[in-house]
């Protein structure tokens, strides 16, 4: 009988070692995990002096249409808690987060006080739809909140108070680090403003539907986009108009981004009074920093004007 007792210590001796353990482990300072890189940059900010965060999509990826890797596998299950938009962004992570036990999900489209505009899904002229062909699942509000700099404070927020109920410790440090994001988004959001005023009435073509945040906030005369899912062929239909509307704008601007350079810009921007320049959504060049969020504002304020100024 005495090789039964035997195990029953080892288990409380084990048990006790971790209890007393636990205390030093709760210190650790959360992993801190986002899917998308402009989702980093506003999280590098909340969690500068206290940890770091970690993106989930590798440079040039698309949100739209990523699919699970295992390295993307290991980071999920090695995070605490994971910022992402929401189901209508992230498709990839929808399943795979409500399975995962560990890690604290935050949707951010779905928990921050956020000013949502309607999707352009409903406009008919932008794709000749083809039953069962469309992965790209969108909702009803436009999944791109972080070109809105209203939307990145409000995000913000959420990731300081998040973090704040899982790492109490450090909750002093969110919440400044907070307001000094808050301040400094304000402080370049007036500067860009200022410096668009100029130019609200020229003329400019996206590539794909990504930029109606920002297009409302600084009063961009965004004419039309190229497509709704950047990995899709636009339709035919689609093409002429746009064509015929680049013609009657004159001097104007399209705005390729760096993943993609479909031969179809080139061509249907031939013959046009158009530049082509590159915006990028993602953020991709932009290092990681406290101050990664108005670098990536400014750096698309920047070759906003570069192109239009032309
Ligand atoms: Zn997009």
């Amino acid at each position: 009988m005495t090789l039964s007792i035997k195990p029953k210590i080892m288990i409380w001796l084990a048990g006790l070692l971790i209890s007393l353990a636990l205390p030093a482990w709760s210190k650790e300072p959360p992993k801190v995990l986002t899917s998308i890189k402009p989702l980093q940059l506003i999280a590098a900010s909340i969690t500068e002096g206290v940890t770091s965060a970690d993106v989930l999509l590798p440079p040039g990826a698309s949100p739209h249409s990523h699919s699970m890797k295992p390295s993307d596998a290991r980071k999920l299950y090695e995070a605490d808690i994971i910022f992402w938009v929401g189901p209508d962004m992230e498709t990839f992570l929808e399943k795979t987060l409500s399975g995962s036990k560990k890690a604290v999900s935050v949707p951010l489209m779905q928990e921050s006080k956020l000013k949502l505009l309607k999707s352009s899904e409903g406009k008919e002229e932008v794709h000749d739809h083809h039953e069962g062909e469309n992965e790209h699942h969108h909702g009803e509000y436009d999944a791109h909140i972080w070109l809105s700099p209203n939307n990145a404070i409000a995000m913000a927020k959420t990731m300081s108070e998040k973090l704040s109920k899982l790492d109490p410790e450090h909750k002093k440090q969110y919440k400044e680090n907070y307001k000094s994001f808050k301040k400094s988004v304000q402080a370049a959001d007036k500067l860009n403003n200022t410096k668009l005023t100029k130019f609200h009435d020229q003329p400019m073509f996206v590539f794909h539907d990504a930029y109606g945040y920002l297009q409302k906030h600084y009063k961009l005369n965004v004419v039309d986009y190229f497509t709704i899912n950047p990995e899709q062929q636009p339709g035919a239909k689609h093409l002429t108009r746009l064509q015929e509307k680049l013609k009657k704008a004159g001097n104007s601007c399209v705005f390729r981004e760096p993943q993609f350079q479909p031969a179809y810009i080139d061509r249907i921007t031939g013959g046009t009074d158009a530049s082509v320049a590159v915006l990028d959504p993602l953020a991709t060049d932009i290092a990681v920093s406290p101050d990664g969020y108005n670098q990536f504002i400014n750096g698309l304020v920047e070759n906003i004007i570069t192109c239009l100024k032309n």
